[in-house]
């Protein structure tokens, strides 16, 4: 394939999501694997709209993806200004052109007339939409209009009559009958354009060759294609993606579900994946698949295996259910494809986060022992806060053993203290033997014996292996704790 030009262009209008971020993702492996350009278009010309710190947030979510441009606002590029803030002053030049082409006309509908239009075609129960009435405004009348001064916005003069057929990459050919199409304000009463014509000149001057994009164009395509062709531009390829749908499959996903996820742990915006722990390989990999495969059953990919792999034919457009238990699959796949080193430094941030001060020694022998059973890094807290404490802290009733009471407990800890008090081999194997012999001999059973040193030692009822842990707190911290233990559970009697 021949390299392409993408572009990626989200509005500042709220926080970027995973459809977003799988549009920006589909751009980039196209423009990575055609050796072509990737470009970020911020496109901010809704000021009503425009939220404070959404461009860079959107900056941040892609560049935690991986998902670099290679021409955008911060970066500038052959084909700037990259904001189309930026730019709006040309597209009136574009709009009176396609007035002198006869494709657009002046409109001087005041707001009253186009309400009081829109009530009698909807208690008509017609479809609502412009009815036409400046379309025959004589040219030279409408420019006397508009030189005097009077109010007025710029539209599209949709055929009269015939069809009208575009074509998606992935649905084929979607015709309309041309009398469906509304006359689209293309220049506001205040000189601004509007999405579709700003969207068609910009992609036309950034010769875009792909378009992308989220299949809520849909119902506007048609319209975008007639206003590439009435300038006699070739189109650019056009490629809706799917929709994402609610977990449960039913309906698409709002706003309200969103703030319901996250008391699971879960989002659907990409920065708090990872504030939440997850990996940016894995949830590139995810969105990847939500609307994409290589083959029925390949599922771990990379970003390199993405760029080398991905291709338009296997887009798949229909709707796709946000799945959020194949996330956590593919973060702990990612997790554990990881070098150590790696995990480490990303691990670190999270305990530190939580209160604890993670040395690197420790950290270093402790990722081994937890990685297995990772979903997130925010999981190494539950795991192995307690490897960074002086004194953990303990449920006393957590302590007894099985079958056992406090007493009788505290006698196993007591004995445990005196043999570990003796021995200089605090190696996991050491202890293996050691404890083992000393249940052996005693009247207990492993169960037991080791169930109240894991809570003794660790704080918790669950931890990494009992003996590399206790290698790893080492003996000095190891014997407080047990000591600590004895007192807490001499208190219960
Ligand atoms: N600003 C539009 C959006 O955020 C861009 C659509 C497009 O890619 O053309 O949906």
């Amino acid at each position: 394939m021949d390299p392409v030009r993408v572009r990626f262009a989200p509005s500042p209008t709220g926080r970027l999501h995973l459809g977003g971020g799988r549009t920006a993702l589909y751009n980039y492996l196209l423009a990575a694997q055609t050796g072509g350009q990737f470009i970020l278009r911020i496109e901010d010309t809704d000021r009503k709209r425009y939220v404070e710190g959404a461009e860079q947030e959107i900056y941040d979510s892609l560049r935690w993806l991986g998902l670099e441009w290679d021409e955008g606002p911060d970066k500038g590029g052959l084909y700037g200004p990259y904001r189309q803030s930026e730019r709006k002053a040309i597209y009136l030049d574009y709009a009176r052109k396609l007035v002198d082409l006869g494709h657009a006309y002046y409109c001087f509908c005041t707001p009253e007339r186009l309400e009081s239009v829109r009530r009698e075609q909807q208690a008509n129960k017609q479809s609502t939409r412009y009815d036409g009435a400046c379309r025959h405004i004589g040219p030279e009348d409408a420019l006397r209009r508009v030189e005097s001064g009077e109010r007025h916005v710029i539209r599209f003069r949709s055929p009269d009559e015939g069809q009208t057929t575009v074509t998606d990459l992935l649905r084929g050919n979607i015709t309309v009958e041309n009398e469906t199409i509304d006359d689209f304000i293309l220049i506001k009463s205040d000189g601004f354009a509007l999405y579709h014509l700003a969207a068609a000149v910009v992609d036309h001057l950034m010769k875009i060759t792909h378009v992308l994009r989220g299949a809520e164009w849909l119902p506007t395509f048609p319209l975008h294609g007639l206003i590439h062709r009435a300038f006699g531009w070739q189109e650019p390829v056009w490629v809706h993606l799917s929709v994402f749908l609610k977990p449960s499959g039913s309906g698409k996903l709002s706003k309200r579900d969103a703030a319901e996820l996250i008391k699971d742990g879960h989002s659907i915006f990409l920065k708090d994946f990872h504030t939440l722990g997850y990996l940016p390989e894995a949830v590139t990999n995810w969105i990847a698949l939500m609307g994409w495969s290589y083959d029925d059953h390949t599922e771990i990919f990379s970003m390199k295996d993405l760029v080398e792999k991905f291709s338009l034919i296997k887009l798949n457009p229909s709707p796709a259910a946000i799945n959020f238990s194949k996330l956590d699959h593919f973060n702990g796949v990612h997790i554990r494809q990881l070098p150590q080193d790696d995990l480490v430094s990303r691990i670190g941030p999270f305990l530190t986060r939580a209160g604890y001060n993670p040395d690197i020694q420790t950290l270093e022998k402790v990722a081994p022992l937890i990685r297995e059973r990772m979903v997130t890094l925010d999981d190494s807290v539950d795991m192995a806060g307690f490897f960074f404490q002086d004194a953990v802290t303990l449920e006393p009733s957590d302590l007894i053993g099985k079958d056992l009471d406090a007493s009788q407990t505290a006698v196993i800890v007591k004995q445990v203290h005196e043999l570990l008090q003796q021995t200089d081999d605090f190696s996991a194997d050491g202890l293996e033997q050691l404890l083992r012999e000393f249940v052996d001999q005693s009247a207990y059973n492993n169960k037991q014996v080791f169930g109240i040193l894991r809570v003794a030692i660790t704080g918790q009822r669950v931890s990494p292996p009992l003996f590399e842990t206790m290698e790893i707190v080492g003996k000095d911290k190891a014997l407080v704790r047990l000591l600590h233990a004895i007192a807490l559970l001499e208190k219960i009697n």
